[in-house]
């Protein structure tokens, strides 16, 4: 084999920590290498052109490039030796940047290092052989999990496009967190008035199949063919019949149920609508305090529904959808402050949550939208909120930044002295985090226009003194303790990651960090895609997202399905398992270990087994390589000779 190797000085990335000429020079001298030279920017147009021309003008049969992460450039290169002829599996990329100029300063050691992974990138390529992809169609739906203002952004966008779009929702009324808030900041418009056009919107679409109070059994398949069992729960109530009139709700007598919309600040019924503005507008029966379940008697809701909608006997029923690609939109939920005693949250009926406020706040809440406290209805006059309740604090295993309590906080405290202007507040925090557009701004106007009283400190202590709470913390800028007496305390509580989010992201492969918030496939260049073909993420279920960036990124993740779906076949990767049936001794190990289910049994003839790979929907992973006993397995582009010939060089 005739190779070249280029050796990127990537400006001073490298060339400042690693002998690059040296480099290319230690090149020079293994087997095969025909070529090797260094260059200021390999991946720039001329450096490609440089390969390109060293592959027309030295016959080069196979290309290393020692530059930087292939995750950042592989792609890139792959397309430059394809253009002058190369099959582009011909081509390896030593990471010299990363995994060696960026992590040390002693230029001998790193040369070193850069050195041995050239001459590993070479002996593999010494072993590559021309792989070919295949294409498959393309099924131009699209799935998207999870109905808040991201999701609903998701959907609304790739509709308008003219696809077909299913969206699946956990709760019984698609709107998310956003359908809770009673204003948004920085401009304290009214969240259901901007919110509640796209839900009526999502319900009008005649593209958009919903299931709402359903949730995602399991996924196979892979990029452009997707198969999605969904479950859809069942709500005792025939939804093609249920008009949404609410008699039901009315004449139900089970009526101490706690009201979820309203964060349990209210009673419901054991048949409800969640909340006026629900999409769809369906009754649902909760079980738990339906008297028809629980003591098999009542039945009232079926005798007064005029559509004749009630349906006891109704089960879970789980449906199919087949998609070309999901957007994962299934958002956040917030840190149970009952791990901080001090505040008495659970314990004080006065010490409540920023969602809470919110309820309280909006005009559909559960005191009509006059600010009451939940102790005794009385109107509030000292209102203290507390930031970072489970936020920058490692203690509760929440080291990360909630990105939108400062804000919300202000919009509170501004509302709470819009709605009473002799009120008094106050804001315990850490710093304050305004970073977004106007954003600071806003802060200034709760402090300079409304008077809202800033305290720099954490709060040690909150404890009852007759009908009010006395909330002590230090005030760090002044050195001293404080305390301030309040009528009602706020606790901001924190972000974290969607309750159940680490076993959807088990069912779709993806992956999560430490915190369960699923991780994009590159945090600045691939923000909404995964590490899985053809899932995207849009939302808070990403990280701590305001509504704008909510949005942004559902129509970033609606924008890459468009792109997807704008071709007709999809490319397939030739990087996958192939069995060898001879080797093969059917133990079955490797349909075991692969976490795509894409190693199937294959009958031969007189009824011998042998494990069969699904090119199409393996991903490459390696697992079964790395467990067939008999190494009957092998992954194309990491076989086992090209592995073993990388150690023994290394060792060499
Ligand atoms: C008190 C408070 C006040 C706020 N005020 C503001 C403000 O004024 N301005 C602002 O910009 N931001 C504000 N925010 C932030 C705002 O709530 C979020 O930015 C926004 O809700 C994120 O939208 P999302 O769609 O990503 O997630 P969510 O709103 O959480 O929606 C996710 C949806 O997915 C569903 N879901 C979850 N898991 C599954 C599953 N497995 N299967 C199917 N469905 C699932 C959920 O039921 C939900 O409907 C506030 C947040 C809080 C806590
Ligand atoms: S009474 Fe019947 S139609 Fe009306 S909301 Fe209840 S279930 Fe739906
Ligand atoms: S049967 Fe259940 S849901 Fe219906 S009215 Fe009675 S308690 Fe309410």
């Amino acid at each position: 084999m005739r190779i070249g190797v280029f050796v990127c000085q990537c400006g001073t990335n490298i060339a400042s920590t690693v002998d690059t000429e040296r480099v290319a020079e230690a090149a020079r001298r293994l087997p095969d290498v025909v070529y090797s030279t260094t260059y200021v920017y390999t991946c720039s147009e001329p450096g490609q052109q440089e390969i390109q021309r060293a592959i027309e003008a030295y016959n080069l049969q196979g290309v290393v490039v020692a530059a930087c992460s292939p995750r950042m450039h592989e792609p890139t290169f792959r397309r430059a030796v394809e253009k002058a002829g190369l099959n582009r599996y011909m081509f390896e990329m030593a990471n010299i940047r990363e995994h060696v100029s960026w992590i040390s300063n002693d230029r001998e050691a790193n040369t070193k290092k850069a050195i041995e992974l050239v001459r590993m990138a070479v002996a593999k390529l010494r072993f590559n052989q021309p792989l070919f992809p295949s294409r498959v169609a393309i099924n131009k739906r699209v799935m998207i999990i999870g109905g808040g203002v991201a999701g609903i952004q998701a959907a609304l966008d790739c509709a308008d496009a003219g696809l077909q779009v299913v969206l699946v929702e956990r709760k019984a009324s698609i709107g998310g967190k956003m359908a809770q808030l009673d204003k948004t900041f920085p401009t304290i418009d009214c969240s259901s008035c901007i919110l509640g056009p796209k839900m009526v919107d999502v319900a009008q679409k005649e593209n958009i199949t919903l299931y709402a109070y359903s949730e995602i059994e399991s996924v196979s398949g892979y990029v452009g063919n997707f198969t999605v069992k969904i479950r859809k729960k069942a709500t005792y109530v025939d939804w093609t019949a249920c008009t949404g009139c609410g008699v039901c709700m009315e004449k139900c007598p089970s009526r101490k149920v706690l009201d979820e919309f309203n964060e349990e600040l209210s009673f419901t019924r054991a048949i409800s609508i969640p909340f006026p503005q629900a999409i769809p507008k369906k009754a649902t029966i909760n079980p738990k305090y339906c008297l028809h379940f629980t003591k098999g008697k009542c039945g009232i809701c079926s005798k007064v529904c005029p559509a004749k909608a009630i349906r006891y006997d109704m089960t879970d029923e789980v449906v199919t959808e087949e998609v070309g690609a999901i957007i994962v939109a299934t958002g956040y939920d917030l840190f149970d402050p009952s791990a901080y005693g001090e505040y008495g949250a659970g314990q004080y009926r006065d010490v409540i949550t920023g969602i809470q406020y919110e309820r309280i706040l909006s005009a559909s809440g559960p005191f009509g939208g006059h600010i009451k406290r939940p102790s005794d209805g009385k109107e509030p006059k000292d209102v203290v909120f507390i930031a970072c309740v489970g936020s920058r604090d490692a203690s509760v295993g929440r080291p990360y930044c909630s990105g939108v309590c400062c804000m919300y906080i202000a919009k509170q405290a501004i509302l709470t002295k819009d709605h009473i202007p002799d009120s008094r507040c106050y804001v315990f925090y850490m710093d304050i985090r305004a970073p977004g557009k106007n954003y600071d701004e806003f802060v200034r106007r709760a402090q300079e226009e409304y008077g809202v009283q800033y305290i720099r400190g954490r709060v040690g202590k909150i404890y009852p003194k007759g009908d009010r709470l006395v909330v002590q913390g230090m005030d760090t800028l002044l050195g001293v303790q404080i305390e301030v007496e309040a009528d009602l305390v706020v606790l901001a509580t924190g972000i974290e990651a969607s309750k159940g989010a680490r076993e959807l992201a088990e069912k779709l492969h993806i992956s999560y960090d430490q915190y369960g918030f699923f991780m994009e496939n590159h945090p600045k260049l691939r923000p909404v895609e995964t590490n899985t073909a053809g899932i995207y993420l849009a939302g808070a279920c990403q990280g701590p997202k305001d509504i704008p960036a909510s949005v942004a990124q559902g129509s970033a993740a609606a924008s890459k399905v468009l792109a997807l779906f704008a071709r007709d076949t999809i490319e397939t990767s030739p990087q996958v398992a192939s069995v060898n049936e001879r080797a093969c001794i059917a133990c079955g190990k490797c349909i075991e270990v692969c976490p795509y289910g894409a190693i199937r049994w294959k009958e031969l003839k007189g009824g011998i087994k042998k494990a069969e790979v699904l090119a199409t929907v393996c991903q490459g992973c390696g697992l079964c390589n790395a467990t067939c006993p008999p190494k009957a397995i092998q992954l194309q582009h990491a076989t086992d000779n090209q592995i073993l010939a990388e150690i023994e060089e290394l060792c060499a």
